[in-house]
Formats: structure tokens, C-alpha cells, sequence
């Protein structure tokens, strides 16, 4: 059989909240001004959950539920850059890191543009890459729903030596 020890592997995550109001607004590790702000557990940041399973998905380490469960005390209001933090760390366990992410924001309200290079800094940051190697978009569903928001991401991993 081929040897893949070296080959880069793809990872997909997609994660959606409802949006509430008088929730803090926190998308990629960035609190965005908005009268809206996703439910959840922990912080509800779905653009973090989002990225954190397709790191894990890459890396074959199951899924961010299982990791972190949502009726484990331990994660109540839980900074959602904790998680990413662990995944990266099992990761870089295996001889794994990021090589790129790209991700796909769905919301109607609060509109990403204004905080979208804040929340893309703040990625690239977390994820210890340049940032023309992370990208995010932003799309609206045009009025069909401003009561959740959706994220798409799709990261490539590879052996931290290469
Ligand atoms: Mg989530």
C-alpha cells in the first residue's frame, strides 16, 4: 500500500446555532457589536466549532462533541478558542498542523463584512498560518432566515515537519 504518512489530508466542519437575543456575539475568538448573538452551551462561536471539526476530521480524531460534550459542566460559557487550542495540540501530537482553512459564514444579521479581516486576523492567528493561507466569506441567506447562523469550513493539514 502507498505510504500517506506525508500526504496532506482534507478536513470539513459545519456547525449552526440559533440567534438569540442578548447573547454576546463571538465569531472566530472576535466579539462582533450585535443585538444578536448564537445559543449555546459554551460561547457558541460556530465559526470555531465549525473549523475545530475539520481539524479533527482531517487528523481522524472523531468530532468536537465527543471531545467536549454539551452537557459537561466543564464547558458552560466555555471560550470556544479552547477548543480549537486542544485540537491543534492533538494535532501537532500526531505530527500534524494546518496548512490552509477556508470557511463560508451564513447570516443574515449580524452582518459579517464589517468584522470579516478581524475575524479572518484572529484565525490565522489561532491557527499559527499567514493569512493568505485563511480565508472567510461572508453570505446572506437575502431575508430567508436572520434567526441562525450556518459556517462551512474546509482545512488541509500536514506533517509539521514538512
Ligand atoms: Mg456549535
Amino acid at each position: 500500500m502507498t505510504d500517506l504518512r506525508h500526504a496532506p489530508r482534507v478536513g470539513l466542519g459545519w456547525d449552526r446555532h440559533r440567534l438569540e437575543p442578548g447573547r454576546r456575539c463571538v465569531l472566530g475568538g472576535v466579539e462582533i457589536a450585535s443585538e444578536l448573538g448564537p445559543a449555546g452551551h459554551s460561547d457558541g462561536d460556530a465559526v470555531l466549532h465549525a473549523l475545530t471539526d475539520a481539524l479533527l476530521g482531517a487528523a481522524g480524531l472523531d468530532d468536537l462533541g465527543s471531545l467536549f460534550p454539551d452537557h459537561d459542566p466543564a464547558w458552560k460559557d466555555a471560550d470556544s478558542t479552547t477548543f480549537l487550542r486542544e485540537a491543534l495540540r492533538r494535532l501537532a501530537g500526531l505530527g500534524l498542523r494546518p496548512l490552509s482553512a477556508d470557511l463560508v459564514v451564513v447570516c443574515d444579521r449580524p452582518r459579517l463584512a464589517p468584522a470579516r479581516q478581524a475575524v479572518r486576523g484572529s484565525l490565522a492567528g489561532l491557527l499559527g498560518l499567514p493569512l493568505d493561507r485563511v480565508n472567510l466569506k461572508g453570505k446572506t441567506t437575502e431575508g430567508g432566515d436572520a434567526g441562525r447562523i450556518d459556517v462551512q469550513a474546509v482545512v488541509l493539514v500536514g506533517p509539521s515537519e514538512a
